[in-house]
């Protein structure tokens, strides 16, 4: 089996589940464009810790972590196991990099996690492991565990991290899915593409300092999967933009590859 990529994915409102949109079609044909993994760990941007956490469910619930949507959402069930091995290899991976993980036997899938995998893998029959994001830790932080999750690459694991390129939440509730696209927000996900194009890993870790960053991440979680997937490249070669797009002209639903 040849190595698979690390993923970024911007998974946009949950509404993405339910309606037909360029991003929602290009997750559906993401799936066919690599081997398919034997497990994937998923570092997702709505599971928020204060310390490294794994979900080693057997049998992971599927969460709905949100409220106000359709009805139609909350009868969503992504039955995909879990991976109780794959989580405690993880988990040695990380203490190999100085990062202590705890193990969480209950944790579910969150909508960061099952929106992307239900387009992309709609038959739910390969297992995953959910990996918590820290907002009290530095982007150089979760890129070291990225860096500790590059091996899992060879053996057929796939690495998805699931979050928003821009995620400002009270500038997405005054607006409508096809609103026009403010000049701060592709700002900020142009600087991404540029500084990821050419591989400045330094300048993406201290994401915090680029041109209306805070603007468009009030709170970190929705940019720390990024850093997780960029951590788990190959080291300077090029990357990779699978897909951009915009949704209510502030949330960026740009996708990226990590050979
Ligand atoms: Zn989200």
């Amino acid at each position: 089996m040849s190595s698979l990529p690390a993923l970024f994915v911007s998974h946009g409102a949950p509404t993405m589940a339910i309606e037909d949109t360029p991003t929602r079609r290009f997750l559906e044909g993401l799936g066919r464009e690599f081997e398919k993994p034997k497990a994937i760990v998923a570092v997702s941007s709505h599971w928020s810790a204060a310390t490294p956490v794994i979900g080693g469910a057997p049998t992971p619930k599927t969460l709905h972590d949100f409220h106000g949507f359709p009805q139609e959402l909350y009868g969503i069930d992504y039955p995909a196991q879990g991976n109780l091995e794959l989580a405690k290899r993880v988990q040695a991976l990380l203490k190999d990099r100085g990062v202590e993980a705890a193990l969480d036997s209950q944790r579910g899938l969150d909508h960061a996690v099952w929106t992307p995998l239900r387009l992309m893998y709609p038959s739910a029959d390969i297992p995953v492991v959910p990996l918590a994001v820290l907002p009290g830790e530095s982007g150089a932080f979760h890129y070291r565990m990225g860096e500790a999750l590059r091996p899992l690459r060879d053996e057929g694991v796939l690495i998805l991290a699931s979050g928003g390129i821009t995620h400002n939440l009270r500038e997405y509730m005054i607006r409508q899915p096809d609103s026009e696209i403010a000049s701060w927000a592709a700002a900020f996900s142009d600087w991404v593409l540029e500084q990821f194009t050419s591989r400045h890993d330094g300048a993406l870790m201290e994401w915090e300092t680029a041109p209306q960053a805070r603007r468009n991440h009030p709170t970190p979680e929705h940019f720390l999967p990024f850093l997780v997937a960029l951590g788990a490249a190959t080291p300077n070669l090029p990357a990779r933009c699978l897909h951009r797009a915009f949704g209510w002209g502030v949330l960026a639903l740009d996708a990226y590859a990590f050979d």
